[in-house]
């Protein structure tokens, strides 16, 4: 039975297989890459800290991607490298996040959340 959910950019309904669920696939609309649903438990905020060993890392893996012209790099080239150093053994930590923040994608939200700061 195929997962179906919708893309985080251009809000696409997507459906791809079962086998897929966790795994990170790429909007054939957008681009962009999508964590399948039912096995996530977060969502990768687009804020990350590295160690000066985890920074080289972090160069290494994407200049290996950009060698290989990896699908969707030039639109998330961020978590595809953080993936890429996933699946290389490299440490990741996430740091969760419940509450306290806003998610601005776009101009309204933007303006919505500096509505709410300033009150
Ligand atoms: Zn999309």
């Amino acid at each position: 039975m195929p997962v179906q959910f919708v893309c985080q950019q251009c809000r696409k309904r997507l459906s791809v297989s079962h086998r897929k669920q966790g795994a990170v696939v790429n909007c054939p609309n957008c681009g962009q890459p999508n964590v399948v649903p039912e096995e996530a438990h977060g969502e990768f905020i687009g804020l990350a800290a590295f160690s000066a060993i985890g920074a080289a890392r972090l160069r290494e893996v994407r200049a290996e991607l950009v060698a290989q012209r990896a699908e969707g790099l030039e639109r998330a080239s961020l978590t595809h490298a953080l993936q890429a150093m996933v699946d290389r053994g490299s440490a990741v930590t996430a740091v969760e996040i419940h509450k306290g923040w806003m998610e601005i994608e776009s101009f309204d939200d933007y303006r919505r959340a500096w509505r709410e700061v300033q009150t």
